[in-house]
């Protein structure tokens, strides 16, 4: 099995290199990764300045290890078009930190899986739901039995797995769940400060305000000690109001 590896927080992250070292157990590893950390960098493409591969030698790793000028989304283009042949399974982690609720329309990581649906390839991204220096090891374990077993799951195509891996430690961990996204919000908050010149600058801070944890969400399993997984893909359009702005296209009739 060929394995593509990407992340947003960066090629040295250890999130990252956890992954790796557990990933070659079960497969071929090629890694194309941001040169720097990418967190929050959503789905962006790079258009406006040439993208490089700089080959990174990782201690104990196996397999071609690139760093990237671009974003994770660039990462997995790169990735699969400077390669002759195509990945099996596309992974992105591990992130340093959650992506539940909205946060994965923010995120760099889950925005990695969600191109490698768009370029037709199965994926899945992981993330530990602590900042602050997280032991990895569990969610690398995780990461190496889901690549495994994905290939032999029936899911749709454009449809990749977020997990999610509580911080804590293995044996404390409490089970699977199959959930829904949650809402937790961020951005309600910055800090207006001054620079030296006497000009305000500011600064989003704040944390995440959770909205919506149901016991069948993202949250609600973080919560509970259990790993999250939350089948995603990136057709947002709201299904079930088309019928009712039926009536809609009437009242434009004239215009
Ligand atoms: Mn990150």
């Amino acid at each position: 099995m060929r394995i593509l590896v990407t992340n947003d927080d960066g090629i040295h992250a250890p999130g990252l290199y956890a992954l790796l070292i557990s990933l070659q157990e079960v497969g071929e590893v090629r890694v194309v990764a941001p040169d720097r950390e990418q967190s929050a960098a959503g789905h962006a493409v790079t258009l406006h300045q040439p993208l490089r591969l700089k080959p990174v030698e990782l201690p104990g790793v196996r397999g071609e290890v690139f760093a990237c000028n671009g974003t994770p989304a660039d990462c997995v283009v790169l990735g699969q078009l400077t390669n002759p042949q195509p990945p099996d399974l596309v992974v992105s982690g591990i992130n340093g930190g959650a992506n539940l609720g909205e946060e994965v329309l923010y995120s760099g990581t889950v925005s990695a899986a969600m191109e490698a649906t768009i370029q037709g390839l199965r994926s899945f991204a992981i993330s530990v739901t602590s900042y602050d220096k997280p032991d990895f090891s569990p969610a690398a374990r995780f990461a190496a039995r889901l690549a495994t077993v994905l290939p032999h799951i029936d899911l749709p195509s454009r449809c990749f797995l977020n997990v999610n891996v509580p911080a804590v430690p293995y044996e404390e961990i409490a089970g699977i769940a199959i959930t829904r996204l949650g809402r937790r919000g961020y951005l309600n908050t910055i800090e207006k400060r001054e620079d030296p010149r006497g000009d305000p600058y500011y600064w989003f801070s704040g944390a995440p305000t959770e909205t919506d944890s149901a016991p069948d969400t993202d949250i609600a399993a973080i919560a509970q000690n259990k790993i999250s997984i939350t089948p995603t893909h990136f057709d947002v359009t709201s299904y079930h109001v088309m019928d009712s702005l039926g009536s809609l296209v009437n009242d434009l009739r004239e215009w």
